[in-house]
């Protein structure tokens, strides 16, 4: 499984602060709040069966179901999902403008769900930096590009040669440093969204967070925006979750977490591996999200095809776990398969191949 290598799973980072004997499970009490803690000091996000309920007339919306995530330091990550599957809700939450209704959730060691609201302000001003998809949320229309970045600045004190040093070393960095004395309606929506990235680093935040930020983009712009995150991150490492649906954007990162329903549901990863010939070629492997409970998420497309339901038949092999759909007889394994849910195993028979999931050649 050397695929798995560089994941950041979440029982890798918590197996190296676990302490001795100690449970991390569903079932553990009062054992969320000092996992996140652990987790925070590897993990400059870290959220932990995160929900939030909407509540509008009478009508109660899940908007996140217990979602958990981790992001390390460094990271630039794409956030895809269908509409309504609870991004921006996520993204409102790290940002420090919405709060959960439950759960855990710390972003560079400041815990969401305790903050106070007076720390909000300082919070918002120093710790993240936020993009949203108008542009015209971004940037004050009366103020130049080049003020526009150093408004923060002056909020958080500094002094104005330093604020205008600064902000046009950032506007260069972003590649808008021409547009500098420009105001907003002079600019294109590109232009101003590449100033706005500007403005969310100028009081280096130790996290970068954007809800849809091409979204109003034609592609060129768009890949001089993204370009731009690209360049924030390696060149001052601050760490980017950039909600997207742009596949160009996804192709583009190391990270893509799927969110479906409130939840991660699948990630995929992105390396650059080296042949014997010394060919580099870039591998895209996609990754079912494995809880701290043990849950897993089968994708739709393998549940319809197998038509699975209700219960699963499982089975551990050496390296791996096999899952069989409860309508037909037992799958014939030399190990003994466990029903998913309810009592006890089913034995099995010797002597079948082993089965590939999702092709159907696993069905009797
Ligand atoms: P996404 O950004 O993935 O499209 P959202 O996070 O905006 O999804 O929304 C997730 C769910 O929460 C949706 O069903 C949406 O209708 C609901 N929702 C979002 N914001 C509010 C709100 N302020 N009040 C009530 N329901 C909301
Ligand atoms: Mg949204």
């Amino acid at each position: 499984m050397s695929e798995n290598v560089e994941r950041t799973s979440i029982d890798q980072l918590t197996s190296g602060v676990r302490a001795p004997g100690e449970r991390r499970d569903a079932t553990s009490e009062g054992g969320m709040g000092s996992w996140v803690e652990a987790v925070g000091r590897e993990a400059v996000i870290a959220c932990d069966r995160l929900v939030r309920i909407y509540s509008t007339a009478g009508i109660e919306v899940q908007a996140l179901q217990g979602l958990d995530l981790l992001v390390e330091t460094g990271e630039l990550t794409a956030l895809v999902g269908a509409s309504g599957s609870g991004k921006s809700t996520l993204l409102n939450i790290l940002a420090g403008l919405d709060t959960p209704t439950a759960g855990q959730a710390r972003v560079a060691g400041h815990d969401l769900l305790t903050m106070r609201t007076t720390d909000r302000l300082g919070y918002r001003r120093s710790v993240v930096g936020f993009l949203w998809q108008q542009t015209g949320r971004n940037l004050f229309s009366h103020l130049t590009a080049a003020e526009n970045v150093a408004m923060p600045m002056r909020l958080a004190g500094l002094r104005r040669a330093k604020r205008r040093s600064r902000a046009n070393e950032l506007l260069d960095l972003v590649g808008v440093g021409y547009c500098a004395d420009r105001m907003p309606a002079q600019m294109s929506g590109g232009e101003q969204q590449r100033v706005a990235i500007g403005i969310a680093l100028a009081n280096q935040p130790a996290v970068l967070l954007a809800d849809e930020p091409t979204g109003e983009l034609d592609s060129e712009s768009a890949d001089q925006v993204f370009g731009a995150m690209r360049t924030a991150n390696a060149e001052l490492g601050v760490t980017i979750l950039v909600v997207t649906h742009d596949p160009q954007v996804s192709a583009q990162v190391r990270r893509t977490i799927a969110i479906r329903d409130g939840r991660i549901s699948t990630e995929v990863l992105r390396r650059t591996t080296v042949d014997d010939q010394g060919e580099a070629a870039d591998v895209a492997q996609e990754y079912s999200v494995l809880d701290r409970a043990g849950r897993l998420q089968i994708p739709r497309d393998f549940i319809e095809t197998l038509r699975m339901r209700d219960r699963v038949l499982l089975a551990l092999e050496p390296d791996h776990v096999g899952v069989w759909p409860d309508t037909a007889s037992p799958p014939s394994r030399a190990s003994t398969p466990r029903a998913a849910h309810g009592q006890g195993g089913r034995g099995g028979q010797a002597g079948r191949e082993d089965p590939v999931p999702g092709t159907g050649d696993d069905q009797p």
